[in-house]
């Protein structure tokens, strides 16, 4: 068996033009540009890169982008300042603060700022808390799992009664996505670095996401077959070939998954590009309840 590629670049990109067409629709309308700032304290090269996508990525749908960024020595009282500031601007209609925030930042504290009709990224506790409650519904959700999510309806993966498993348990992505997968009614179970069994656990998914950011760690034999394999990990990997003399893989042996699994989503070209499509939605959704 070989694996369907789920071509996450296609299916952002359809998003994408999609939210581009809506953004100027809006304009013509004479509706405000939607507004997304970003705030990024110190220099961690990962997140500095992510942040550029984001701008670049405002400006390629016609959105507006403001970009902030502190000095790894600001103090939490800078951050909050400035959070208060970007809460009270009506040329932004949505926040997004960069994780992880350097050591000695208390991030909830930071989250918790953000007004929760500008919190495109779904951190703020109370878009948590309702993400996890049955019966409310959070304003915004995070945008990585409402990507993996967007994937999968997408492809037509029957989510209501599979069993699905999702490696990893972190706020940004393990959590939200298997609290998502519940409420769309599959059974989920959460596994991180204290689970025992792992690849007994992971035989059993119909559904596999794997979040850990440990490159190629997934065996195929781990996988049951035709199973759909998410892998949301993005890992560098030496190679002398590349350019940069490295590149990026996913956390599942990909050469090995995909002649079990039914469908599986490259690194790169899977979820990354989803993660950008669906904080531009999210951007525009804000916009849209503040602006009409
Ligand atoms: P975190 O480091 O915050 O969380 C990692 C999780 O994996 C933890 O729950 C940890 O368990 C678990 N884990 C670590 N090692 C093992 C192991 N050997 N066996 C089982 N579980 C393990 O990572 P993130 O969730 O932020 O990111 C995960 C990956 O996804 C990274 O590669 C990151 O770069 C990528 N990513 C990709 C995005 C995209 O847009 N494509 C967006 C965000 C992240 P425990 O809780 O016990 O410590």
């Amino acid at each position: 068996m070989t694996a369907n590629i789920i071509d996450g670049k296609a299916i952002a990109l359809q998003l994408r033009n999609e939210v581009a067409a809506d953004v100027a629709r809006r304009l013509a309308e004479g509706k405000p540009r939607p507004g997304l700032a970003t705030v990024i304290v110190g220099d961690n090269p990962a997140s500095v890169s992510y942040v550029k996508s984001k701008h670049k990525a405002c400006g390629e749908v016609g959105m507006e982008s403001y970009g902030h960024h502190l000095a790894e020595d600001a103090s939490q009282a800078d951050l909050e300042a400035l959070l208060r500031e970007l809460g009270a601007d009506r040329r932004v209609h949505g926040i997004l603060v960069q994780l992880p925030l350097p050591p000695g930042f208390n991030e909830e504290a930071a989250l918790s700022l953000v007004p929760l009709e500008k919190d495109v990224d779904g951190f703020h506790p109370v878009n948590v808390g309702r993400l996890a409650q049955k019966g409310r519904d959070p304003l915004f959700i995070p945008c990585t799992p409402a990507g993996i999510m967007w994937m999968l309806r997408t492809t037509g993966v029957r989510l209501e009664g599979a069993q699905a498993v999702v490696l990893g348990r972190s706020n940004i992505v393990g959590m939200p996505t298997a609290l998502l997968l519940v409420r769309e009614n599959s059974t989920v179970t959460i596994c991180h670095s204290k689970t025992a069994d792992l690849p007994v656990v992971i035989r059993s998914a119909d559904i596999l996401v794997a979040a850990i950011g440990r490159a190629n760690f997934v065996r195929g034999e781990w996988i049951k077959p035709g199973a759909v394999v998410i892998d949301v990990g993005i890992n560098r990997v030496d190679d002398a070939a590349a350019k940069n003399g490295y590149r990026l893989v996913g956390d599942v042996a990909f050469a090995e998954a995909v002649g079990v699994a039914g469908a599986i989503t490259p690194v790169p070209g899977g979820v990354g590009p989803m993660t950008i499509a669906m904080l531009l939605k999210s951007t525009l959704k804000a916009a849209q309840q503040q602006d009409g």
